[in-house]
């Protein structure tokens, strides 16, 4: 490799997309360095997926230990104490943020602690230190995006969520996507009063809606509240929380306001400008199938690109941006049939097309679907139904989407996304005899 830089590559971000690309471009004998300015581990792991699902994991106790009782077990005394979870937590994500800090130390990639902003095409400002890289690439992620309405600074985001010193008695979630879901679902298991607003009147816009219905269903008959077609005026500061004022008149009391409206690509500050790099939409840096910029030595990858703001994906692209620019191994990454969950209460999972999509591509389809009470919530008296929904191109018999609202759902598609990516067909599916007594036999007994 050459040495008229300080470093082959210089990975802006250390999330996931970035340290894959680290890692695999180190391991192919390049000279990397990572700049961070918070912590490495990227949005998924420090404030992101892996601290929402164990959240998740921790609100479910809430319907199991009332669920016990009808399978024989006596708890007294049982309460829950937010500040043990959230410690406990707080301190896997610091395990995982050594982990990772190992993994890059162990490929002897560098990391330069600081914002990074490009002076030029080659060369990048890190906390007043110039770095000269002969390849660049830009994994540095998204953040939440707040509304532009008066107060709205009164509010939080996810990024401040684990955080939490208590726990709210209410909470109004602005947003109807999949943060908004589930959190929702999470703090109502905690106790809080949940309400969740929404600009237009859906939520989970992208998905089948045979399952949001679902969703919104089991929700409200948990007390879970929502508000439609809501448009905020501004937000005041109470000495309990806030008070949200609607334009139609009319407000709403809470002790936090989250906002879970979207993510927005971080591009702001990085000097994008002064290395000539073009940027579209809300600032996402455009690229195209090999992740390249419109300057051939700059890359971006994950989140920062708003193509799929899903980890899974962003480390893909790193890894086969290092396969292709380091390892003389190129690749694309393939973006048919990416599966998908939201972590809600119960959490859905979906992959392929839904029933309109399916319309739309292939014409004639055949749908089929299996509505139904989980064993476990029958003997708990628990009145919650599964739904699963199998979308089939009826020229081919090709399974083109699979979804599915119900316990363990997102477990269950994972397995289920392989045989829609291989295009298996129904017949398949009925060929494959069901494993009893289990949830996922549905998916072949489907008739
Ligand atoms: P989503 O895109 O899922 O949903 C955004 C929601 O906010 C929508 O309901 C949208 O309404 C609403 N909204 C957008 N802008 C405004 C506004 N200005 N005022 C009021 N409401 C607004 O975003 P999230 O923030 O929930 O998540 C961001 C992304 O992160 C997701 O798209 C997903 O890719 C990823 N993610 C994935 C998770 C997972 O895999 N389980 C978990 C969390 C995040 P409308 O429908 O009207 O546009």
């Amino acid at each position: 490799m050459s040495r008229t830089y300080d470093y082959d590559l210089l990975v802006i971000g250390a999330g996931s997309g970035g340290v894959r690309a680290a890692r695999i471009a180190a391991g192919h004998g390049a000279k990397v360095a990572v700049a961070e300015e918070y912590r490495v581990g990227g949005t998924c792991v420090i404030r992101g997926c892996v601290p929402k699902k164990l959240l998740v994991y921790g609100a479910h106790f809430a319907e199991d230990l009332v669920d016990a009782e009808r399978f024989g077990w006596q708890l007294q005394g049982k309460a829950f104490d937010w500040p043990t979870l959230r410690d406990n937590v707080l301190a896997e994500v610091d395990r995982l943020n050594g982990l990772y800090k190992n993994t890059l130390a162990s490929h002897e990639v560098t990391v330069i602690e600081g914002h990074a902003r490009f002076v030029d095409a080659h060369r990048v400002d890190i906390g007043g230190k110039t770095v000269s890289a002969g390849h660049i690439l830009i994994a540095t992620g998204a953040r939440p995006a707040v509304p532009d309405v008066e107060g709205a600074e009164h509010g939080i985001t996810s990024n401040e969520i684990f955080h939490l010193d208590r726990l709210p008695k209410s909470m109004i979630i602005a947003g109807g996507g999949y943060i908004a879901n589930e959190f929702a679902g999470v703090f109502h298991e905690f106790g809080t009063s949940v309400t969740l607003l929404n600009r237009s009147d859906k939520i989970l816009r992208e998905w089948e809606p045979a399952l949001v219905d679902r969703l919104l269903t089991i929700s409200l008959a948990k007390g879970l509240n929502f508000r439609f077609n809501c448009r905020l005026s501004r937000i005041e500061k109470t000495e309990s929380g806030v008070r949200l004022h609607f334009v139609d008149g009319g407000t709403q009391d809470a002790d936090q306001l989250l906002w879970a409206t979207g993510r927005v690509p971080n591009t702001e500050g990085l000097g994008l400008e002064a290395a000539g790099v073009e940027t579209g939409a809300l600032g996402a840096i455009l690229v195209d199938e090999a992740n390249a910029t419109n300057i051939k030595h700059i890359h971006a990858v994950g989140d920062v690109t708003n193509r799929v703001q899903l980890t899974p994906v962003a480390i893909r692209e790193g890894h086969a941006f290092a396969d292709s620019v380091f390892g003389n191994k190129p690749w694309r990454v393939d973006y048919r049939c990416i599966p998908s969950a939201v972590f809600s209460n119960p959490p859905l999972g979906s992959v392929g097309l839904t029933e309109a999509q399916a319309r739309d591509e292939c014409g004639s389809v055949r749908v089929y679907t299996s509505d139904f009470r989980p064993m476990k919530n029958v003997l708990a008296g628990r009145n919650e139904r599964a739904l699963y929904k199998l979308i089939v191109d009826a020229s081919t018999d090709v399974v083109v989407g699979a979804h599915m609202i119900g316990p363990d759902a997102p477990e269950i598609l994972q397995a289920v996304a392989i045989a829609v990516k291989a295009k298996l067909t129904k017949a398949q599916f009925d060929d494959t005899i069901a494993l009893h007594p289990t949830m996922s036999e549905e998916l072949v007994l489907m008739r």
